[in-house]
C-alpha cells in the first residue's frame, strides 16, 4: 500500500516536472512579431546563402534571425506566421531609378529617339498636365504595381516629391526621392532658380519616416549649366542629401556635351566635384574605358536602364566591364514613358540576356550577378546596403515570397535560375517592408485598388480629351 502511494507520488512528481519543462520550454522561446518561411530561402548575402525549408524571425521591424524553419521555430513564437510552402522567401527588389508618376504617360510616345521623345512629347506633355493631382494618382498606380511585383526600395525622380513622398509613406514603400532641377520651365517652375530653391526647401522641411530620404535630382549635364550642377554639389554637401542625375545616356548627350564643354559627360561632372558625392547616376551607356576607372574610384553608382536603353536606341551600358572595374551597379526601370513598365523582373532577365549578346559570351552576365544588381548591389548603390538588400541579421525586414508551383516554373532543379529566367512579377504573393505586410496572398492591404483604377481612367478621359482637342502641345 505504501509502495503504491510512493508509486503514484512519484509519477505525479513526473508529470508536474514534464508540464513544467514544457511550459518553461515555451516561456523560453521568444515572442516575436513575424516568422515568414521558404521552402528555399535566398538570402543574397555575401556567400550566396541559400537555405531549404528555411525562415526569418523578423521583430521591431529588424530581421533577427535566418536560418532552417526547425530551428526558428525552436527558438520563437511569433504572433504572425507566413506559410512557405512551394515558395522563395528572398529580398524585396531595388528600383534604382524611375519616375513613378509617369505611370500616367504610358504608352504615350513610344519609338523616339531620346532627344526627340524629351524634347517634343514628354517636356510638353509634363507642362500641360503634370500637376499635384496628376502625381498624387501617378504615384499610387506605380505603387500599385511596384509593391505587387516585390519591389521594396526606389530611386525617384519627379515632379511634386512631396506629394509622392505622402503616398510612398502611406503605401509603406522604402523611397529616395529627388526633388527635380532643370534650367528651364518644367511644371510649376520658370527655371532653375525656382526649382533649386524648391528642391532645397523639400530636403530641409522633409518630415517622413526613416523610409523616405529626400534627395536632389539635378535632371542631366546638358540641361542644367555647370554653375548649376555646382550649386548642388554644394548644398547637397551642407544638407547630407544623396544626389541622383541621368549620365552619359546616350550618343546624342555625348555630343552635346562634346560640344557645348569639348569633354566626356563623365569628365565633365568630375570637373564639378559631381565624382567626390555619392551621386545615384541613371543609365551611364557611354563612358570610356577612362572614365569607367574613374566612376570606380569615385562614391558615383550607375544605374543600368536594359529597357529604356534598348527602347530609346540609346546602346548597351559596359555593365560587366563597370562591375570589374569596381563601379557600384544597381538596375533601374526608368520610367514607364518608355519602358513601359514598372517591372524589375524584367529588368533582372533583359539586363542577363543582354549583356551576354552584346558580348557574345553567354558568361559575361551569369544569373546570379542579374539578381544581385536588383537586390544586395542594388541597395549599395543607392546608398541603402546597411539596411535592406539581404536576409541578413540586423537588416530591415525588405522580403518577398514568390510562388513557385505554377507549371510554368516546374521542376526547380536550380533556384537562382528560375528567379533569373522564368519567374514574372504576377508569381510575387507577398511583400513585407520594414517588417509590414504589405502584399499578402497576391492582395496590396494598403491601397484602395479599385478607387486608384477608377482615378486613372478618369485623368486618362481628361488627357485624351485635351489631346483630341488639340489643347496640348505635342
Ligand atoms: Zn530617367
Amino acid at each position: 500500500m505504501i509502495t503504491g502511494l510512493r508509486f503514484l507520488i512519484v509519477g505525479a512528481l513526473i508529470l508536474v516536472s514534464v508540464a513544467c519543462s514544457r511550459e518553461q520550454a515555451i516561456a523560453d522561446e521568444q515572442q516575436i512579431d513575424l516568422i515568414s518561411y521558404g521552402r528555399w530561402v535566398v538570402t543574397m548575402d555575401p556567400a550566396g546563402t541559400i537555405i531549404e525549408n528555411g525562415a526569418v524571425a523578423v521583430h521591431n521591424g529588424k530581421i533577427i534571425a535566418v536560418g532552417s524553419a526547425a530551428k526558428i521555430d525552436e527558438q520563437y513564437n511569433a504572433i504572425k506566421t507566413i506559410p512557405g510552402d512551394e515558395r522563395v522567401l528572398m529580398p524585396g527588389l531595388v528600383n534604382g531609378h524611375t519616375h513613378a508618376a509617369m505611370v500616367l504617360f504610358r504608352g504615350m510616345a513610344d519609338d523616339l529617339e531620346l532627344m526627340d521623345w524629351l524634347q517634343n512629347y514628354i517636356f510638353p506633355m509634363e507642362g500641360q498636365f503634370v500637376n499635384e493631382e496628376f502625381v498624387k494618382i501617378g504615384a499610387e498606380l506605380a505603387c500599385l504595381e511596384m509593391l505587387r511585383g516585390g519591389t521594396t526600395s526606389i530611386v525617384d525622380m519627379y515632379f511634386y516629391p512631396q506629394v509622392s513622398a505622402q503616398v510612398f509613406e502611406g503605401c509603406g514603400l522604402r523611397a529616395i526621392l529627388g526633388a527635380p532641377m532643370i534650367d528651364f520651365p518644367s511644371p510649376g517652375f520658370a527655371g532653375w532658380d525656382d526649382s533649386f530653391a524648391a528642391g532645397v526647401e523639400f530636403v530641409k522641411s522633409a518630415n517622413y519616416s526613416s523610409r523616405i530620404i529626400p534627395a536632389l535630382a539635378p535632371h542631366a549635364p546638358y540641361t542644367v549649366s555647370p554653375d548649376h550642377l555646382r550649386e548642388v554639389v554644394e548644398i547637397a554637401g551642407s544638407l547630407n542629401a544623396p544626389i541622383t542625375m541621368h549620365l552619359a545616356e546616350d550618343m546624342a548627350e555625348k555630343s552635346l556635351i562634346e560640344q557645348r564643354y569639348s569633354t566626356t559627360p563623365v569628365r565633365h561632372v568630375a570637373a564639378l566635384g559631381m565624382l567626390d558625392t555619392a551621386m545615384i547616376a541613371a543609365h551611364v551607356v557611354v563612358p570610356d574605358e577612362e572614365e569607367i576607372a574613374m566612376l570606380a574610384k569615385s562614391k558615383v553608382s550607375a544605374i543600368h536602364n536594359p529597357t529604356s536603353n534598348m527602347k530609346l536606341g540609346a546602346g548597351i551600358s559596359p555593365v560587366p566591364a563597370m562591375i570589374k572595374a569596381g563601379v557600384k551597379v544597381g538596375l533601374g526601370t526608368d520610367g514607364a514613358a518608355s519602358n513601359n513598365d514598372l517591372d524589375m523582373w524584367e529588368e533582372i532577365r533583359l539586363a542577363a540576356l543582354l549583356h551576354k549578346v552584346a558580348n557574345n559570351d553567354p558568361t559575361a552576365m551569369p544569373a546570379m550577378t542579374a539578381l544581385r544588381l536588383a537586390t544586395s548591389m542594388g541597395a549599395e548603390a543607392i546608398g541603402l546596403g546597411e539596411a535592406t538588400g539581404s536576409l541578413e541579421v540586423g537588416k530591415q525586414a525588405d522580403m518577398i515570397q514568390i510562388d513557385m508551383s505554377d507549371p510554368r516554373l516546374q521542376p526547380v532543379y536550380d533556384v537562382i535560375s528560375h528567379l533569373v529566367y522564368a519567374v514574372r512579377s504576377s508569381d510575387v504573393v507577398t511583400t513585407i517592408i520594414d517588417g509590414k505586410i504589405i502584399v499578402e496572398e497576391g492582395e496590396i492591404l494598403t491601397l484602395d485598388s479599385a478607387e486608384i483604377k477608377r482615378q486613372v481612367i478618369a485623368k486618362s478621359d481628361e488627357i485624351r480629351a485635351a489631346l483630341t482637342n488639340g489643347t496640348a502641345e505635342p
